[in-house]
Order: structure tokens, then sequence, then C-alpha cells
């Protein structure tokens, strides 16, 4: 079709008012800048729906997540966590993870008004140019392929797109930075996981991991990794921030770190009253488990009034700027994204209660003079270009020699 025919026809279907009227409306010479995609890269919502399903096309109550929030907070994807808590390793984890997975998948199903299920930087642009929004899949704890790569293979064949190589706990090829170190950092077979991930174009996310699992995650990764939800180590001192050092070496491999929102991530003084909390409440806390061993909706209930009647301190939603603002110095403007780990914060900040108020870091960025192009890349570009980089490799390794880039490495298990 002539391009001039094309334009008459999208006009006059896009603009019936108008066209009935014969309102003839200047074409605007110059194109508007392209809003840039936006990404947050950690929610545990799929958690949350398997405990108490939601109708995710309405506004829910409970949680921070749900597709009209999705909207308002102008969020064009969101990578839903397959988390596979550590109890189920070696006990059924990988079922575990298919489990959470297909859950994912029909959460997507279920609002095709709202969103698309994604699996590439193309899907996610053909999502929001057919106005939708994308859901994806991340997996969480690397115990979830049980020590093969045949699962994890089937993993990236069933959609997930990243996996953080441990949890909070050790697994048997990867130390964790919330457990013992046992391995010194990637065993081996370890070290072809992450290979394998390259190979297949799976994201290698090393929130969770121990420093040492990073450094070498760093040194045997082709391509460029991303941290799905870790804040800076020197504005916070949870061990599983990443340090100056982490984002610079982060940096030059050319990753992405996306910024936490969990307040006792982002400031020592929530993350200090936490614990003494923590502390205070055990015994109460233990009653609670007694009265409702399987943890369900007495323990829940318990557990909630528990934590309003002995609030932590508030922390302003802007701590998450001061993150960004400090990482963006230590790792460059190409390096910091937003991963919210909403849904799996029993706390937030004060001004960021749930997704819809994504607008907010936006503007502060704007306040704080960041260009507007830099905002573009905080808010999700940076993560688009890594995954985009990373699907570029894949197909690279995918093509080279055989014995240069064997299918099944041979430590494999
Ligand atoms: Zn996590």
């Amino acid at each position: 079709m002539p391009k001039r025919v094309a334009l008459a026809l999208l006009l006059v279907a896009v603009t019936p008012i108008y066209a009935a009227r014969r309102v003839v409306k200047p074409v605007p010479k110059v194109a508007a800048a392209p809003a840039g995609i936006t990404v947050d890269t950690h929610a545990d919502t799929p958690t949350q729906f398997l405990d108490h399903p939601f109708d995710l096309g309405a506004l829910n109550t409970r949680g921070h997540f749900d597709y009209p929030r999705m909207k308002a907070g102008g969020l064009d994807a969101e990578f839903f966590a397959a988390y596979v808590p550590a109890k189920y390793a070696n006990k059924g984890a990988a079922a575990f993870c298919l489990k959470i997975m297909e859950t994912i998948h029909e959460m997507a199903d279920a609002c095709p008004t709202w969103v698309r299920f994604a699996t590439s930087t193309a899907g996610i642009k053909a999502a929001v140019a057919g106005n939708r929004r994308a859901i994806l899949i991340g997996i969480e704890g690397g115990h979830a392929i049980e020590d093969s790569l045949d699962v994890l293979r089937a993993f990236y064949r069933f959609g997930a797109r990243y996996m953080t190589l441990t949890h909070t706990n050790t697994n048997n090829w990867a130390d964790s930075s919330g457990d013992e170190p046992t391995h010194n950092g990637l065993t081996p077979f370890g070290k072809d996981v992450v290979l394998e991930m390259n190979r297949l174009g799976m994201l290698v996310d090393v929130s969770h991991v121990s420093d040492k699992t990073f450094y070498d995650v760093i040194e045997v990764s082709k391509a460029p990794v991303i941290a799905s939800h870790s804040s800076s180590r020197a504005l916070a001192s949870a061990p599983r921030n990443m340090t100056d050092e982490m984002l610079a070496a982060l940096s030059k491999n050319g990753g992405v770190a996306m910024v936490n929102f969990y307040p006792a991530f982002l400031s020592d003084e929530v993350a200090k009253a936490s614990k003494a909390r923590e502390e205070k409440l055990k015994p109460e806390i233990a009653a609670l488990k007694a009265k409702d061993p399987s943890e369900g909706a007495v323990y829940e209930e318990g557990l909630r009034a528990l934590m309003a009647a002995n609030p932590l301190p508030k922390v302003s939603w802007t701590v998450i700027v001061d993150h960004i603002d400090h990482m963006v110095k230590v790792a460059g403007i190409d390096h910091v994204g937003i991963g919210s780990d909403f849904d799996g914060i029993p706390e937030v900040p004060e001004g960021m209660e749930d997704i819809s108020k994504l607008p907010a870091i936006r503007a502060e960025l704007k306040r704080r003079g960041y260009a507007d192009d830099d905002v573009r890349k905080i808010m999700g570009e940076n993560f688009m270009r890594v995954f985009g980089e990373v699907e570029k490799i894949a197909k690279e390794l995918q093509t080279k020699e055989p014995a240069a880039a064997p299918v099944i490495p041979s430590a494999a298990k």
C-alpha cells in the first residue's frame, strides 16, 4: 500500500470525529521524542498470587501490584519472579519452579487486554506497540535447576529469561551472600551454568550471590550480567547490596544493577531497627507458628498485626533516588536501573507504596538535574540494552563450532 494512502486510512481510523467534521489538523513537523521503555526487573507478585489469587485486571487493596496500577505507574514491562524458596532445595525445587512459572503464564494469559507474555526485547517492544504491557519470567534461586543443565534449558524454553544464581541459600554450585560460603564462589559446574545461560540468552543475575561468586561470574561470563534487585552497600550495609568495587566491575562488564526499594536495604537505621524488632518479637512469632504450623491465614494475620503494632522508622522514597544517584556516580549512567522487589518486601518507603508511584522517581531524577535521555536509561533503557546484548551474544555463541561451545559441557551432571 502506498505510504500516503496508508497514513490517510490510519488517520481516518484513529480520528473518526475529526474526520467526520472534516477538521484538518496540521501534522507536527518534529516527532515527539520516544518515551523509552520502562522496566522493573523484580516483583514477587506470583508468590502473593499463589497464596491469595486475585483479579489482576482490577485495582487490588492487597499487595503492591496489579495491571491498573502498572499502567498508572507508566510501567511497560515487569519481570515476575519465579521465586523458589530454599526449603525446596534438593527437595522438589524444579517442580515448584515449574508450578510458579506456569502460574505466571496464567497471570499473563488471564488479562489479554492489559498484558502480553514476553521472552525477548522484541516481545517487550511488540507488547508496547500493541498498547499492552509485557510480563516476563525471572527465576529466583539457582537451586531450581536441581544441578542439571537440561533442566536449565527446559526452563529457558518455558520462558524464563533471567535466573538469580542463588537466593539467600548457598546451593550445590554457588555461594550466597545470605549463607555460609562453602565453594569459595562458583564451583566448576557453577561456571558451566553461567556459560550455558550465556549460550541460551538467559540473563545471569547476581542479586543475592556472595561477593566471591559475583567476581567469579564477572570473570567467566561472556555476556553482560544484571543485578535484578540490589542497592548500594556504600549507603546501606546489607551484604546483598553491591559495593562500589562491585559496581565498578559490573560497569566494566557492560551490565546493569537495579535498585531494590526495600527500606532495610536502603537505610542502615531501618535495618538495625528491623533486626531489633525481630529479636524482640521472637517469642510472639514462635507462639504464632505453634498455633498455625503451616504458616497459613492465622499466622499471616497475626504477623501482620504484630508488625503494625511495632512499626519501623519511616524512610522516604527519595532514598531510592539517593541510591540511584550514588550508583550512577560509581558505575556510570549506563549501568543503573530499577528492581522494586514489590510484593516480596514486607515494608515500603513512604511515598512509594506500590508500582503506581514510579513516576515520582522519574520526576525526582529530573528535579536533580538528570537529562531526559538519562532518566529513560535508568527507568528501563539500560536494561533493554543489556537484554539486547545478551540476545545477540547468545546467537553468536550458538553459531560457533560445537567444539568451541558444546551444547552439553563436559562438567555437567
Ligand atoms: Zn530477592
